[in-house]
């Protein structure tokens, strides 16, 4: 395992001082892109706002972005200054996360100016433990330049790690819990989906509340439902993930047979299945040696 990190590193040291480019940017300065821009970064303010082609500064870095295709104009060179991330990749190191950028500026660039960038390897770390698994921090230099004249540059550090496998998967985020909800909380620890009573005049209702919305009597009794419901709509989460839940997670809004609405996790279902009306179940789920949360499943799935 060593020997294998000592090629790693070793491998990695050897790309740094590494030249790559010269890369063009796809498109001249332009007017409507520095607008754009200008609105995204709030840069209404800086030293050249009067003139709408002159860019911000702090737009250096945008004329040269790739674009989703992730391609450069015919006229860039096409070696990869990433080939460093590539090689990571293929050691494990799927994980990256930036973790620092500095910029440096020259003048303001005007409208009809073509930037060109060169890209250096500046720095790859040995590698480091941290808090999202062992990895390495490299550091590419990108220099910015028009016709030849320096206009600017960036520093950026990227960590590419290898994600710590988790041993056991963490509890949900506890609910809560409060003294007109801990009957509710409770009765899931019994496997029973409970909901209050008004003393005076019967209204049921849910999430829990101290007073009845209908008559306003404090008086009030748990009694449990039968936990069948249908569901009325849902939505799918798919970032930004916790770790105790498996993605994509879909979340139901279900309408229980006794009138009341729930919101409460969908499971044993495809996406694609989900209908509004589905006949759902209750099905009550550990997350500790104690505590129950509720999910909802199709009717055929409940056991
Ligand atoms: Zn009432």
């Amino acid at each position: 395992m060593s020997d294998t990190a000592d090629a790693i590193a070793a491998h990695l040291a050897a790309h740094v001082g590494r030249s790559y480019g010269p890369y063009r940017a796809w498109d001249a300065v332009n007017a409507p892109m520095i607008r754009q821009w200008r609105e995204a970064i709030s840069a209404e303010n800086d030293d050249a706002a009067a003139a709408a082609d002159i860019a911000p500064r702090s737009m250096i870095n945008v004329w040269m972005m790739r674009g989703l295709a992730d391609k450069r104009p015919a006229d860039s060179v096409s070696d990869d200054p990433y080939e460093l991330v590539g090689l990571l990749r293929e050691q494990g190191y799927i994980g990256v996360v930036a973790t620092r950028c500095t910029q440096q500026y020259g003048r303001n660039l005007r409208a009809g100016e073509r930037v060109e960038s060169q890209v250096i390897v500046e720095s790859v770390s040995p590698k480091k433990a941290t808090a999202l698994g062992d990895g390495y921090f490299i550091t590419l230099h990108h220099a910015y330049s028009v016709d030849g004249e320096p206009v600017g540059s960036m520093a950026f550090t990227t960590l590419h790690y290898a994600p710590r496998v988790q041993a056991k998967k963490p509890s949900p985020p506890q609910p809560g819990i409060s003294d007109d909800t801990r009957f509710f909380w409770e009765g899931l620890k019994a496997n029973r989906l409970l909901a209050q009573r008004c003393d005076d005049c019967g209204t049921l209702r849910h999430p829990p509340g101290p007073v009845c919305t209908k008559c306003h009597s404090f008086g009030w009794s748990a009694v449990e439902l039968s936990g069948r419901g249908t569901l009325y709509s849902w939505t799918v989460v798919h970032h930004a993930a916790h770790p105790a839940f498996d993605y994509p997670h879909a979340i139901g809004l279900v309408d229980l047979d006794e009138g009341l609405r729930i919101v409460a996790p969908l499971e044993h279902v495809a996406l694609d299945r989900l209908a509004d009306g589905m006949a759902l179940q209750a099905a009550f789920h550990n997350v500790d040696d104690e505590d129950r949360l509720p999910a909802f499943r199709p009717v055929a799935e409940a056991a």
